[in-house]
């Protein structure tokens, strides 16, 4: 009889469309499924995104008929220890392109490879429709700009789903497994049921249920795929996926997606493609510049001139606790905290903000959001904020600075959203809750309510000093 095979789970933690589930039933009919509690991972993934996880694992576990593995350690030595075990013939996973999961898969194969048998670490699929390092150039090199990677990208496409499902593999019995630890425990180290944000259903299930009903225009959003199109920059509606979360850990492919839009044009359709594409256009960039998770893509860009010292330091602790003064700045920070999640226009107003009105660098403000999203993954938060910024891939050019004021009259036209999440501001009508120093009202407004503050800078006066800034590069 065949070892049986490993099929070990990370960022793919669901049971339909896994291709790697068919290359292991190709090396044995039998698996053990294990997903490794990754300290150098989890520490700095922030309550949401571990709490998020749990139920993620907990819903796989169930889907598996309760034969979820659970381990913790480095996967470099846990894996390998665990083939030996078992006498595991292969291991499978997911290609992982970031800079951290690389490593760590190339470690393990390494001592995979050094064992007295040695096992083969099987890559198969990836996180993504077109896994990075896949497209080039036609001078053969890594695209630096989105549209022609969007060409390239629609014009390459992608495989149909594959068809997989819990009855892919027979799954091992992992209870005498030695180092086994509960879900329960697991849960709590993850911190599961923390209370601290309204997080969204995990697991696959879940993902599928929010994927269709935005699918059929129906559901809690305010529109689906139809409205997409016109209604996505407006974070007072629910008119977006929220699929985000469930992408980042692979409780659905994006490939799922783009197949069930495959005969769909019409702009709503053809927009949420789009969106897909920057998704994995930042895994690619990620994939050949590892360095931009830290530093700036264009170098041009590292000259610039940022606020350090207490003013600074005070002025970012203000825009973390959603207060600036500028409401749909705090709105969109206060979501952020209470959901784990955050509208893109907002991510794009309040990035705008950090850099260009407080002039904090953009890798602060990257990482405090890495440490709230429950979607937070690292090419899209990195390179979302260096395109905010202007330091990124075919960035907005530099000057573009973001009015927090018409930004907020644009994108909330009733204000709506600014009351539900800044409840000081709610006896406000209409949009006049954009610029509330502007009222007549406005002295007893904030005498009466002092919770509120001022703004924290006059944006017109920040925005010079930016223009100047990087007018001096
Ligand atoms: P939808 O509008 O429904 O889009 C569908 C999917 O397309 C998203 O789930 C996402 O996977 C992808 N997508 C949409 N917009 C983008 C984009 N601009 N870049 C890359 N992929 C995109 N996205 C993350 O998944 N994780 C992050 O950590 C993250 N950080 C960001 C930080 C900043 C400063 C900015 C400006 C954007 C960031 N984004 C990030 C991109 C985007 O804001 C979110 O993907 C989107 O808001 C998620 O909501 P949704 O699923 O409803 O999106």
């Amino acid at each position: 009889m065949n070892p049986p095979a490993i099929v070990w789970f990370r960022r793919d933690l669901r049971l339909s469309d896994l291709p790697m589930l068919l290359e292991a039933r190709a090396h044995a009919p039998e698996a053990v499924a294990v997903f490794v509690l990754d300290d150098a991972l989890c520490r700095p993934s922030g309550a949401a995104r571990t709490a998020f996880l749990a139920g993620c694992l907990r819903a796989l576990d169930a889907d598996l008929d309760g034969r979820l593995l659970l381990l913790a350690g480095d996967p470099a030595h846990v894996i390998p220890t665990l083939a030996s075990q078992l006498g595991a013939g292969s291991v499978h996973v997911s290609a992982d392109f970031g800079p951290y999961g690389a490593t760590r898969d190339r470690n393990t194969e390494r001592t995979l490879a050094a064992l007295a048998e040695p096992v083969p670490l099987v890559r198969t699929g990836s996180a993504y429709a077109v896994s990075p390092g896949r497209l080039h150039t036609k001078a053969g090199g890594p695209y630096r700009v989105f549209t022609p990677f969007r060409r390239a990208w629609l014009e390459h496409g992608w495989h149909s789903p594959a068809a997989t499902g819990p009855e892919t593999l027979r799954w091992v019995d992992p209870a005498n497994i030695p180092g086994r630890i509960s879900l329960a425990d697991a849960a709590m180290q993850l911190g599961e049921g923390w209370s601290g944000a309204q997080l969204p259903a995990p697991g696959e299930a879940a993902a599928r249920r929010r994927w269709a009903a935005f699918r059929a225009d129906t559901g809690p959003a305010d529109g689906g795929v139809t409205e997409y199109h016109d209604l996505r920059d407006r974070p007072d509606l629910d008119a977006t996926s929220r699929l985000s979360p469930y992408l980042k850990f692979g409780c659905l492919h994006p490939r799922t997606v783009l197949h069930d839009l495959r005969h769909r044009n019409d702009p709503g359709a053809t927009t949420l493609r789009t969106e897909f594409a920057w998704r994995d256009f930042y895994a690619d960039v990620l994939h050949h510049r590892p360095d931009t998770a830290r530093q700036n893509f264009n170098a041009k860009f590292d000259a610039i001139e940022y606020d350090t010292g207490p003013d600074a330091d005070a002025a970012f602790t203000a825009w973390c606790a959603g207060r600036t003064g500028y409401p749909i700045v705090d709105a969109g920070m206060r979501q952020l905290a209470a959901e784990g999640w955050m509208h893109n226009r907002l991510r794009m107003i309040v990035a705008s903000f950090l850099t260009k009105d407080l002039h904090v660098p953009w890798w602060r403000g990257a990482r405090y959001f890495m440490t709230q999203l429950v979607d937070g993954d690292l090419a899209s938060n990195q390179h979302g904020w260096q395109w905010t910024a202007g330091c990124g891939t075919d960035a907005a050019p530099y000057f573009r600075v973001f009015n927090p004021v018409t930004q907020g009259e644009r994108f909330d036209p009733t204000g709506d959203f600014v009351r539900r999440w800044v409840p000081e501001l709610r006896g406000i009508r209409g949009k006049a809750v954009h610029q509330p120093w502007r009222l007549a009202s406005y002295p007893e407004l904030f005498a009466h309510d002092a919770d509120y503050p001022p703004p924290i800078v006059e944006h017109g006066e920040q925005r010079a000093i930016a223009l100047a800034r990087y007018g001096r590069l």
